[in-house]
């Protein structure tokens, strides 16, 4: 895929996931990023819209300018300035998001293409209350094959360098017990991480994520949720099957 096309498919896929009847995001809320190659990747700019984004606002960054962040003691100083080094145009004068870091590192350690984050109003019903960790647990059949057999839960994290720090351990921890990448990631007090190989699967992994969310929050009012069984979750992750549906949603 040319670059152009990875630019408009990202543009597309913010406008989709900023649309305010979804209810994932609002005003300058949410990021999305695309990789280009092993080393750069398109990211939103800070204070940009979802819903409205034009292309000069996802900035290209080089992630072996800001990949050392992850190690070191960085201050906000030193972030701001190192993601402001990493812009491949340096004509370009956005800023890139405070979540940068967290993306590029996804692409580094994930196979994902294709990366939205939201704010979503169901997601965080459960991820702002006390049930928050409920939220990895299974209910449905459907959201198993969409979102994969377990989805990361990260306890609530400062934002910029240390959640990406932490959502970095979390997803290698998931990948690592299963053999295969996680799809959704779960930010407590804070919104979800859809990763997908296309801008079609960031869509159903989030839509499904958030549709998950919706049932279990209605689930309190019902005497609480009714968790699938391991024998279960297995029994849909691997039926071959769920393997031939799946292989639809990318
Ligand atoms: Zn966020």
């Amino acid at each position: 895929m040319t670059k152009q096309k990875i630019l408009n498919e990202l543009v597309e896929l913010s406008h989709h996931l900023g649309e305010e009847s979804k209810e994932y995001a609002i005003i300058g809320e949410g990021n999305t990023s695309a990789k280009i190659d092993a080393h750069t990747f398109f990211v939103k700019a800070s204070g940009s819209n979802l819903k409205t984004i034009r292309p000069d606002q996802l900035i290209e960054i080089d992630w072996r300018k800001v990949g050392a962040l992850l190690d070191g003691d960085p201050s906000d100083e030193d972030v701001t300035r190192m993601l402001n080094e990493a812009r491949v145009d340096p004509a370009v004068s956005a800023r890139p998001s405070v979540e940068t870091v967290l993306h590029g590192a996804l692409y580094q350690i994930t196979d994902a293409k294709f990366i939205g984050h939201a704010h979503c109003v169901y997601a965080n019903m459960i991820l702002c209350s006390k049930n928050a960790r409920d939220i990895v647990r299974h209910i449905m059949p459907d959201e198993i094959v969409v979102c994969g057999i377990e989805s990361v839960f990260v306890p609530y994290t400062d934002p910029g360098v240390p959640l990406a720090r932490e959502v970095v351990a979390r997803v290698k921890e998931v990948a690592e017990r299963h053999g295969e990448m996680p799809r959704t990631i779960y930010l407590q007090n804070h919104g979800v991480i859809a990763l997908g190989q296309s801008p079609k699967q960031v869509e159903n992994v989030m839509a499904m994520a958030v549709k998950h969310a919706k049932i279990l929050a209605g689930t309190y009012a019902l005497g609480g949720p009714n968790f699938l069984s391991d024998h279960d979750i297995a029994r849909i992750h691997y039926r071959p099957d769920e393997h031939v549906r799946r292989a639809q949603f990318k």
